[in-house]
This record gives C-alpha cells, structure tokens and sequence, in this order.
C-alpha cells in the first residue's frame, strides 16, 4: 500500500544503501515534534516519512517530545500530537520524551567541560551575538573562554542549583570561534530558565539547547536515520561533534530534506497559534485550519493525507505544492465509499400545483451508482419540495437551463416539472415557485418522450430534515505579500447557510461522510452536530480545474 509508482524518495535510497554496507544493522526513526501547538499537514509529510521508511525495512519509529522549551509547551498539545498520529494509523515503537534525558544531557555537559570543550560564560546573549561575528569576519572569543575545568564545573552545577538568574550564564560549546560554519562558533549547550516544565516540574532551571539536545536524543535512543528538515543542514557538523562526543554506541546519520509548503497555506506553528489566539478561526481543530485536527473535522481522511504525502515525494529542493492536490486525494478515496445523497444548501420552495394534496410517494435511488454493492435508498416525493435558490430565474441569460417561467427540467429521480408561476416577498426576492408535474414522466418508468436540458436535485419539503451547511474558501489569500501574515487573512473564508438533507439521514454520525449531489463532499462535524440539527462540513468541491 504504501509503495508509490511516481514518487521519489532519495533518502529511501540512502537507507537501502547503508544496510547494504553493513553501516548499520537496521532502522530505527524518530518523529520528533516539539509540543508548542497542534501537528499540520506539513509534520504529516515527516511522520509518513519517518514510519513508513523505517517500515519498510523492518525497523521501528519512536514518538519523541522534544520538549527542552518548558515556556512554550504544553500538555494539550502532547494529547493532540499523539491523538493525530493514531488517527493517521501509524503505532510508534516508544514514546519517548527528551526530558527523560535531561540527567544524561547534564552529565555528557560535564564531560565536555572535563575534557576542555565546554565552558560557562557570563556573557549576555547580546554580547554572545556581538562576538559571533559574521560570514565574511571570524568570531571574537569570550574574556571567559579559558577559565579552568574545576571553575567550570562548579559553576555549571551552581547553575544547575538555581544560583543564578536567567541569562546570567550560559554553557558553551569551545570550538572555534574563527570557524567558517557560524554554528561551530562555540554554541550555546545549556541557558538558564527559572520555569517550571510541564514533564520534570521544577526540578531544573536549565535546559539543553535544542541543537545540543537533539542529537543527545538520537544518539540515547539509538536512532540511526536522523531525517530532519533543510533549515538544519548547517547544523549537521555541530549535530557530528556532540554525537562524536557523546558515550553512546549509536552513530545517527543527521539527512535533511525540504519542508512541505502549500499553497494559500501558512504552516507554522507560531503563526497557526496567533490565528487561534487572535479568533480569526475557531481553534486549532477549525476545518479552515491545515492542522491534521482541522483536517480531520473538515472529512479529509486518514488515508487520504497520507497518499498525498507519499505522492509528493521527498526532495532536497524547496518546493511548492498545489493544495488542490490534497482535494484530489479526498475525492479519489471518497469516491467509492461515500453515499450518494441530495441536500439543498439555500432552498426555495416549489409548489407542484397538480399533484394530489397529501400525498407522499417513494421512490427508489442508488446509493452510489459507482458501487452498486452500497444498495438503494428511499426518497420522498410529494406536492411540495425544495430546489435551490440559483436554480430559478425569473429573467434567465441565455443558456441557463434550469427552471424560469415556461420552461420544463427534470427533477432528479422523480419527474419532470414546468413553471407557470411564482411569488415573491415584498422586497422582490422570489419565495416560491410554481409548477405542474407530467406524471407520464417519472423517472426509471422507461420514458422516452420529451429531452429536456436541465436537472435539478430537490429535498421533500414535508419529510426535509433542517440542516446547515458551512462552506470553506482559502483560509489565506494569495499574496503572502503585506509585513504581517495576518493581513491576507481572507474575511469571507467561511458561509454557513441553513437548508435540508433527506428524510433518510437519520443516525449520522460524527465524521460520517456524503456525497450532496452537484455539491461535493461533506463531513458530519464532530461538535456542533446533533441530532435535531446535523451540521455538514464541506469536505471539497465535485470537480476541480487540477490535473495531477
Ligand atoms: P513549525 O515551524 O511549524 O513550528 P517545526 O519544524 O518547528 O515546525 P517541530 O515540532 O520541531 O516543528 O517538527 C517536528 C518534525 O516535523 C521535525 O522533524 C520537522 O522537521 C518536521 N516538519 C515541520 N514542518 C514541516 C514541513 N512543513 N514539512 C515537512 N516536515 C516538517
Ligand atoms: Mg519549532
């Protein structure tokens, strides 16, 4: 399943080679998310990656809470994390936390000052910035670079013991302050933070950096493919030295490939979180949102977010994809499933004049005519019943096809009917239309008479079950163009509007599923749905310009 013909993994490449060489024995991966917000489409890509690879050479994946920012996480976004990736089907092998390695963390430090390549300096972060240098100029090094092993060691513990304030030291890696790679400029290992975490409490007021922290993680749990993203090839030498340094058997290989970017999407997390923050949706789990939450209360389906990611390919390049190719992935697993249902999202009432008064009869309708195998449903058809809005004019352009004044269209599994009048409101919107039915013409009777052009879908406006409706646009507009992202927020990015699905659809479920007839695909939205008032999401559109 997980096999793709045209996509291409070069890091799949790179696996198969190493065990082929005997660099390494198996795979064991990681996805390691740092619990600041809730998982997007974008670690998607990086957790089909991750589990899948390591699958498919009979290694194992862990989940890894890269928590060394106690300000910044929380254990609501821990509980999400692990919610999404079950959702998307994957089982990791630990569940693993880099706070569980703090004490390990904090002794490879010690280590690294024994061995003079660590020391505590009292430099500012501002200084610490000022001496770094640039590309084109070495680095300056800091007055207290050379202080002795038994001096470091005692103040890297007295940091340890909460003597000092935030930002009076820090722990440095002595390197080489002339290196050409800026990160080897002897980075920062540890900083002083007086904050409570949300796994180890108060226990520490420092904490490892995360470029120091991560290969420590890698190296503890014996990963042996570190797939990262491109922002963090420059780090890869630094990621070598401390993994060369540390007292573990392990030897990961750090790989870096491009970040998923889509279009009319913002992915990061800082700014996913000032949408929330600022209610410009209604939380991380909004259907607008590329959250894999939002996704998923959107009606995109588990199966569908992971064949995109694989169809997109692992590359070195950035690149940008169409978001229309995630739609084109829900429909293509929907097709089969989803049944086939009518609803009228902005209804109008047609009155069929000459149908007897009272009257309900049944008629019979695939379920999916693409899977006869689903069965037939009932509908209801009666003297009155709800087409929508844009489907009568009273002034029709010329090639409009469906209901005016004088002109006949089918009526979706029922019957042909012709307009002869209609009523409006005082402020002249159309309220209701009027018709007769030529009973001659019933659907599936074998009628062979008049062709008309037009067919509408209708719900039976006496058995209709009221409904709403929301419909989603681009949550961000095109042009990322303006200093604050927040500007291309686009205002009308949701409609709701109230309208009736058939008599039928009783007993749904949240996240149950349907293809509306000429609408697309809806989800039953996993909050606001009840049974008295089902609420719908629309999923996609039917049909979309995008060629694959
Ligand atoms: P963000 O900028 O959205 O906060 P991040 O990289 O800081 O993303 P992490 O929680 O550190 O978020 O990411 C966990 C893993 O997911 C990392 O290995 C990261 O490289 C990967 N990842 C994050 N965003 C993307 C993306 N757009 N495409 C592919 N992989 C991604
Ligand atoms: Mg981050």
């Amino acid at each position: 399943m997980s096999e793709t013909k045209s996509s291409s993994n070069f890091i799949k490449h790179i696996v198969k080679n190493d065990l082929a060489e005997g660099t390494y024995d198996g795979v064991v991966t990681r996805f390691p998310p740092e619990p600041n917000g809730y998982l997007h489409i974008g670690h998607a890509k990086s957790i089909v990656l991750n589990f899948e690879l390591a699958d498919e050479f009979g290694g194992s994946t862990n989940l890894r809470f890269d928590d060394t920012n106690p300000l910044k996480e929380d254990q609501e976004y821990i509980d999400a994390i692990k919610e999404d990736i079950e959702w998307l089907g994957y089982e990791w092998e630990n569940l693993c936390y880099a706070s569980n390695y703090f004490d390990q963390m904090y002794e490879q430090a010690q280590k690294l000052i024994r061995s003079n390549e660590a020391y505590v300096d009292d430099s500012s972060q501002e200084e610490i910035r000022d001496m770094r240098g640039t590309l084109k100029e070495p680095g300056k090094e800091s007055p207290h670079r050379n202080r002795s092993v038994e001096e470091n060691l005692k103040l890297f513990e007295e940091m340890k013991d909460g003597k000092y304030k935030n930002g009076e030291k820090v722990l440095r890696a002595k390197i080489d302050m002339a290196s050409p790679n800026i990160n080897l400029r002897d980075p920062v290992l540890y900083r002083i933070s007086h904050t409570p975490h949300h796994h180890t409490g108060d226990t520490w007021c420092i904490y490892p950096m995360y470029t120091y922290a991560h290969p420590m993680e890698d190296v503890i749990e014996g990963v042996t493919h570190s797939i990262c993203t491109l922002e963090f090839q420059d780090q890869r030498p630094f990621y070598d030295w401390v993994v060369a340094r540390a007292d573990f058997d392990a030897h990961p290989k750090q790989i870096e490939f491009a970040r998923l970017n889509l279009t009319n999407t913002v992915m990061s997390k800082r700014k996913l979180k000032e949408l929330v923050d600022e209610a410009f949706v209604d939380g991380w789990d909004d259907p607008r949102m590329p959250t894999i939450s939002g996704l998923r209360r959107r009606g995109f389906t588990a199966e569908s977010v992971k064949q995109f990611c694989r169809e997109i390919g692992v590359a070195k390049a950035d690149n940008l994809v169409d978001v229309r190719m995630l739609e084109h992935f829900v429909r293509e697993d929907l097709k089969m499933d989803a049944p086939r249902t009518m609803s009228v999202l902005k209804p109008l009432k047609v009155i069929i004049t000459n149908y007897p008064e009272g009257e309900v009869e049944w008629l019979e309708a695939d379920i999916n005519p693409e899977n006869p195998e689903m069965g037939t449903r009932m509908i209801p058809f009666s003297r009155e019943i709800y087409i929508e809005q844009e489907d009568f004019m009273e002034d029709p352009p010329k090639k409009y096809f469906r209901l005016f004044p004088g002109n006949e269209v089918r009526i979706k599994h029922a019957y042909f009917i012709k307009c002869h009048d209609f009523v409006k409101d005082d402020e002249g919107n159309v309220v209701e239309v009027h018709c007769t039915y030529d009973p001659e013409t019933k659907s599936g009777s074998g009628f062979e008479g008049r062709k008309v052009k037009g067919t509408l879908h209708f719900v039976e406006a006496t058995k209709a079950v009221p409904a709403e409706f929301r419909l989603y646009d681009s949550l961000i507009n095109d042009e990322l163009s303006g200093d604050d992202f927040l500007d291309q927020v686009n205002p009308d990015s949701l409609e709701v509007t109230q309208g009736f699905v058939e008599e039928n659809m009783n007993d749904l479920k949240p996240q149950d599923k349907f293809q509306f007839f000429r609408h697309g695909y809806f989800n039953v939205d996993p909050k606001d749905s009840t049974a008295e008032k089902p609420v719908f999401n629309r999923i996609v559109s039917l049909k979309s310009s995008f060629k694959l």
